[in-house]
């Protein structure tokens, strides 16, 4: 595929190739709309076996980032860059601070934050060279850790998705199946055992399991088996891709929410499928987006806690806004959320100027 007929496929504005040949620095800045203000989004660090690979991931991300931010109601659009490397052994300063210079370069279309294979360390680095960069630590007047942000979003959007279709106002006895004890997955855990919910956890390391197993009496199982839980909520907080026809067909589920990126391995196919099993699916750039929420209020510089906290729980508003244009319209709930953010976007797009 050429070039142009690369990023004109999503509908990309610039795609930069950034090369250092002192640092070695390979990485591509993917701007995908700047239509309600500069491109935000993180930059991930992986090694990527082909820059065909490292290219198209820049491309999905970054579009994935303008739905996310347009739906989150953000005054941003949407970038990503990644860097093709070892995150384990070919991090350093050099690096970054390269990879900085190349962001400052684009004098704020694009701003920077962290992602898989990097953290508040690369963004300090980063920020020698530009203030296009946030998700800086607390103690350097930073947003600190987005994750539990992205956990108390997709909390909302469990009990928003149990009210819509299980009219219930609490999480007392439901069931909820939690993929994935990571950052994002710890913090709901705790949020859903305070509010009553039981959980049933997975994870690939047992240390992980056995800690919310102890401190939130959750019952463990196989990593294979989650699929199959009888639980009410399945809520996916690991891996993309994990909602395809073999983890479907196995599904009793009522609903699923949960944190983790593009976790329909087909958009149109796996949604339809969900549909088909009456099973509610909350489009994850929706219910993910406390994360951003909270960098993005670093970004333009009013962070303030009681502010991002407010915004991050108006996703059960968000949320119950794309189940009824869902049913309103007789469309899956991914097309429905798809059309909130492109009617922000054209709408707001209208009366903005694109930003240069
Ligand atoms: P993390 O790396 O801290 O946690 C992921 C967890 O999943 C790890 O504990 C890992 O061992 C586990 N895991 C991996 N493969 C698994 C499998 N097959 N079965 C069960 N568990 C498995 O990541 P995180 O920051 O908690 O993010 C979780 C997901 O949410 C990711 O998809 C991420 O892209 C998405 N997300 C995170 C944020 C954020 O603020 N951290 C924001 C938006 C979206």
């Amino acid at each position: 595929m050429g070039y142009f007929e690369n990023i004109t496929k999503y509908g990309h504005e610039q795609v930069v190739m950034c090369h250092d040949k002192n640092t070695g620095l390979r990485a591509v800045i993917a701007i995908h709309s700047t239509i309600l203000g500069p491109s935000l989004g993180g930059c991930r660090m992986w090694p990527f076996k082909t820059e065909e690979e490292a290219v198209e991931d820049a491309l999905r991300l970054s579009r994935g980032m303008t739905y996310k931010n347009a739906a989150a109601g953000l005054n941003i659009g949407g970038g990503k860059a990644v860097i093709i490397g070892d995150p384990n052994s070919e991090k350093n300063e050099a690096l970054f601070r390269a990879f900085g210079q190349f962001v400052e370069s684009l004098g704020g279309r694009y701003i920077t934050a962290e992602d898989v294979g990097t953290s508040e360390k690369e963004m300090e680095e980063i920020k020698m060279e530009t203030e296009y960069v946030t998700g800086l630590s607390k103690t350097d007047g930073g947003a600190g850790d987005p994750s539990p942000y992205t956990a108390l979003g997709t909390f909302e959007g469990i009990k928003a998705s149990v009210k819509y279709k299980m009219n219930r106002d609490n999480l007392k006895g439901i069931r909820v199946a939690v993929q994935g004890i990571g950052h994002v997955g710890y913090c709901l855990c705790e949020m859903l055992h305070n509010s009553g919910a039981e959980l049933i956890v997975s994870d690939i390391f047992k240390d992980k399991v056995d800690t919310v197993v102890k401190k939130f009496k959750a019952k463990a199982v196989n990593i294979n088996e989650i699929y199959k839980a009888e639980a009410e909520v399945f809520a996916p907080c690991a891996l993309g891709g994990v909602l395809n026809t073999n983890t479907i067909e196995k599904m009793k589920f009522q609903i699923v929410a949960g944190a983790a990126n593009n976790q329909l391995e087909d958009e149109e196919k796996h949604s339809k499928m969900l549909d088909k099993k009456s099973i509610l699916y909350a489009p994850d750039f929706i219910i993910n987006a406390g994360g951003v929420i909270n960098v993005y209020f670093e970004a333009i510089n009013e962070y303030n806690e009681g502010k991002v906290t407010r915004k991050v729980k108006n996703i059960y508003n968000t949320l119950m806004k794309v189940y009824e244009t869902s049913r309103e319209k007789a469309i899956t709930t991914g097309r429905a959320a798809n059309s909130l953010a492109e009617k922000r976007i054209d709408l707001i797009g209208n009366i903005h100027k694109r930003y240069v």
